[in-house]
């Protein structure tokens, strides 16, 4: 079994507390009780069988897609299946090359560092570990000016797996230094429902299937909005109701929660309703749509649109982003008139 710990990791705010203790309770820690993303899950068995037939560390993983698919929690399972040591880390909290030498000289052959969000590790940190991933060395400079002198350690034979929401914001060089890069997938609405189950069967929630059904088809695709949604039911349960969830308390629940039935909140219908009253339904810049909605950018790109397309409420242009008819629909909104193309006049069409 790995030891997990957690290292040079910024401490969680405090309303944050609840909601990472809950992460860590519902995380699955093997490939068998990790639901859906069948083909990652499949490559990495592969992987991880060769390497122990080998008895080497897997080779460098990184892991990208949207927030709360999984990134932290495969990591977490490729350790377990390994027999490894995982420390888990983040690109913001590594802010300079020394604290990077430091992680890296402490640890041991085979262990696993995660880093989360690796895109944000800035320049200097990324070029002192594209070279350790590359050949389990360290080279540190000693003192300055004319007398400084350059060190080269060694290293124990480890294993990084990165994670980020945004592949393309990694620089080259660090992105081929990994053997593998897997991106993961929105999960069906079926998968989500397996998810609310098990982690029901763990909090103690009685829930029915139809209750995981509904709250698995408001849940965005996405394990960490379901396990969110479901504590959130039960709160409503314990105190509305006998503290079982079925439909009724599940949809009274939501409806409180206006999570409407493509699992949309105010803010994402506020970011579609933006597009359409200011923009006649755009396209329309991100910074611009930023903004509009007082989000960050990143928010926008990383979480909100994202599931917007997978669902086919919004495109990507060239031009900026756009709503499509789907998305008028939902909002009760009628889709300003398009014009069909123009009919070539007679005079375009030439006769041989
Ligand atoms: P990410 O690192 O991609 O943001 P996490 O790994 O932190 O996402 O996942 C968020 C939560 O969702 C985890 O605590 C875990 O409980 C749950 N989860 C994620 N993926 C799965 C899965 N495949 N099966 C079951 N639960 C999952």
């Amino acid at each position: 079994m790995a030891i997990e710990r957690i290292v040079n990791t910024t401490p969680p705010d405090e309303g944050d507390v609840d909601e990472q203790e809950l992460e860590q309770t519902l995380r699955p820690r093997d490939f068998k009780n990790y639901i859906g993303q069948e083909r990652l899950k499949k490559n990495l068995q592969l992987a991880i069988s060769a390497a122990k037939k080998r008895g080497e560390p897997i080779d460098h993983v990184l892991l990208y897609g949207p927030p709360g698919l999984g990134k932290t929690t495969m990591a977490t399972v490729i350790a377990n299946e390994m027999g490894a040591q995982i420390r888990i880390t983040s690109g913001p909290a590594i802010e300079r090359a020394g604290d990077l030498a430091s992680l890296l000289t402490n640890l041991q052959d085979g262990d696993i560092l995660f880093i989360d969000e690796i895109h944000h590790l800035n320049r200097t940190v990324e070029e002192v570990l594209y070279a350790a991933m590359e050949d389990f060395k360290l080279d540190i400079m000693l003192g300055k000016g004319p007398s400084a002198r350059s060190l080269r350690l060694d290293l124990p034979k480890f294993t990084i797996i990165g994670a980020t929401t945004r592949a393309g914001a990694l620089g080259a060089p660090l992105r081929d230094r990994f053997g593998m890069t897997h991106r993961l997938e929105f999960y069906t609405p079926e998968e989500i429902a397996r998810i609310i189950k098990r982690s029901a069967k763990i909090l103690g929630v009685k829930i029915d299937d139809q209750a995981s059904k509904l709250l698995a088809e408001r849940a965005r695709l996405t394990p960490r909005i379901a396990n969110r949604l479901l504590k959130r039911v039960r709160d409503y349960a314990d105190i509305n109701g006998d503290g079982i969830v079925d439909t009724d308390v599940a949809s009274q629940a939501l409806e409180l929660l206006e999570v409407d039935k493509l699992g949309l909140d105010p803010a994402d219908r506020h970011l579609l309703s933006v597009i359409i009253e200011h923009h006649g339904g755009g396209p329309v810049g991100v910074e611009t749509l930023a903004a509009l909605t007082a989000e960050e950018r990143g928010t926008i790109e990383d979480f909100y649109e994202p599931y917007l397309m997978q669902i086919g409420l919004l495109e990507r242009t060239p031009r900026g982003r756009k709503v499509t008819p789907k998305a008028w629909q939902h909002l009760g909104k009628k889709p300003a008139r398009t014009h069909p193309p123009r009919m070539q006049s007679r005079l375009d069409i030439s006769v041989d």
